[in-house]
């Protein structure tokens, strides 16, 4: 979504870029790329063919509009600062970064075509420099259904997001959904039995702001059967779990404010009625 202009050398984006900066060049191969604006496409630069270079591929129309309404809405708030798209931090390039209340942030909207060991190390890369990962898939209508199958990627996520995984609405505005676990009965040759579904039923939290209801949290490396989580640097929900009762809900906001970092008082009151 974004390229070099040749003239000054300086990265633009795809929806700022005029047809008259002619020519623009890949950050990735440095070939000359074709800018594609107007109609009804997300704006963005093309490699010509054959395409041999991986910059940017994979990307769906939904994921370069999602990052384009993220990017415009962080852009102008007062608590973000240093908001760029496609940032070449060398080893990772994330959609959009931003310090966000002085938190180094880098978001990733979660393309399908993502591996989880790509996930996994690039999770761990961003760990080692410091920044905080909020991986976004989008929302979708599926997701209101009683049950759901969530793919491995969002297994994946629901693990390392301490039982939550975060979709993205519009703009700003972020929908956090945990998956309770499912029992099927299974009908067996003495007695039926009941065994854990391959679906969840997903338990919306309070659609919230990804500016003002986010914190920075650690956590050390964990895993479990397939899922394999890095020690990690993770931008987080401030909502006690939702999908918990009272008695653990209480465990875990003690357990939150120390481990990641204290809660407003105007917050932990508002809760706390
Ligand atoms: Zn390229």
């Amino acid at each position: 979504m974004t390229a070099i202009r040749q003239l000054d050398g300086r990265k633009v984006g795809a929806w700022e870029a005029e047809r008259d900066e002619r020519p623009f060049c890949c950050p990735g191969c440095s070939e000359v790329v074709t800018l594609r604006r107007g109609g009804l496409i997300a704006p963005h630069f093309a490699h010509k063919p054959p395409v041999t270079c991986e910059y940017g591929t994979g990307e769906s129309e939904e994921h370069r509009r999602c990052k384009i309404a993220i990017y415009e809405a962080l852009l102008p708030h007062t608590l973000v600062r240093k908001c760029e798209m496609e940032r070449d931090l060398g080893a990772v390039r994330p959609d959009v970064s931003a310090y966000i209340n002085n938190v180094p942030v880098a978001i990733e909207v979660q393309a399908s075509n993502l591996t989880l060991e790509k996930i996994r190390r690039r999770t761990e890369e961003y760990a080692r420099r410091g920044i905080y990962v909020l991986w976004l898939p989008i929302y979708k209508e599926s997701l209101k259904a009683e049950l759901y199958a969530p793919r491995p990627f969002e297994r994946w996520l629901h693990e390392a997001y301490f039982g939550r995984v975060y979709y993205w609405v519009e703009g700003l505005r972020i929908q956090p959904v945990h998956f309770r676990d499912y029992l099927t009965r299974v009908r067996g040759r003495t007695k039926d039995y009941e065994k854990l579904s391959n679906r969840k039923v997903p338990i919306d939290g309070e659609p919230c702001s990804l500016v003002e209801d986010f914190m920075p949290v650690e956590r050390d490396a964990w895993a479990r059967d397939f899922i394999r989580i890095p020690q990690a640097k993770l931008f987080i929900d401030k909502q006690p779990g939702w999908y918990e009762d009272a008695a653990l809900r209480s465990l875990h906001a003690r357990r939150t404010s120390a481990q990641r970092g204290a809660w407003s008082p105007a917050r932990r009151q508002r809760r706390a009625g």
